[in-house]
């Protein structure tokens, strides 16, 4: 599929327009960035990290039954995924306590939910991904309470797909952020599934194996997204 113009550029990725208006080509850029972009670098490689293991966890998904964007990888850094009209809103799915959750309600860091904890994010830089309520996305028509459920209800299944896959090869899921999108009338999976998007902790040792390495400037962090891959691929 080829690319014909630019759509949309974001802070890791880009989307192209292809000759089929219902199909987009999703470009993964060697660009990482954090808190709302003030840290940036550009790391070598990352890009292609990123598309290869989200290729390989938007295949899983597929394989499951799971409704997602992902057609098919076409090179290091692109995938073609289809068309979605996306939802403004930033699914967040939780097995274990970290980042902003530790920072906000003083869970202590490490602390295992059964049932997992589902949170909903505005997607709105300006205002900083504020967390909002289901009431929230309903008043502010970002979503009906029939799509809200069926987020939940999605984001949960593919944590249980995810959470079990990772597991099998020594990774604990701590948690992760989904985005969707409308296509003629359904709830589609959009966006990335990688270590940028999700927290992967080693199951044994308990390292940091995801884009914490370049918030807290641990370092390894090509190391890491390769060590990712290894064991996803594998
Ligand atoms: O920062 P916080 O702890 O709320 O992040 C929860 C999960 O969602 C993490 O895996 C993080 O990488 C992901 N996330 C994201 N994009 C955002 C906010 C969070 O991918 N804008």
């Amino acid at each position: 599929m080829k690319k014909v113009k630019p759509l949309y550029e974001g802070k890791a990725k880009i989307l192209w327009e292809t000759e089929d208006p219902a199909y987009m080509v999703q470009e993964f850029k060697n660009d990482a960035t954090a808190f709302d972009g003030t840290k940036h670098e550009v790391i070598e490689g990352k890009g292609r990290l990123n598309n290869l293991i989200s290729s390989h966890l938007f295949g899983l998904l597929n394989a499951e039954g799971i409704r997602t964007h992902f057609a098919e990888r076409i090179s290091d850094n692109e995938m073609v995924v289809e068309r979605l009209d996306m939802l403004l809103v930033e699914v967040v799915v939780r097995n274990i306590a970290a980042g902003s959750l530790v920072r906000r309600l003083g869970i202590p860091e490490g602390t295992r939910f059964n049932p997992p904890i589902v949170e909903f994010y505005l997607k709105n830089d300006d205002l900083h991904d504020p967390i909002m309520t289901e009431d929230h996305i309903y008043a502010m028509d970002l979503a009906t309470p029939q799509q809200i459920a069926v987020m939940r209800r999605e984001a949960l299944a593919i944590n249980v797909i995810l959470r079990n896959f990772l597991r099998d090869r020594g990774i604990d899921l701590v948690d992760f952020k989904l985005e969707f999108g409308r296509k003629d009338g359904e709830l589609v999976l959009g966006d990335e599934i990688s270590p940028d998007t999700c927290r992967y902790h080693d199951a044994k040792t308990g390292e940091i194996m995801d884009k914490d390495r370049f918030r807290q400037d641990l370092g390894g962090f090509l190391d890491a997204y390769t060590e990712v891959l290894s064991r996803v691929s594998g």
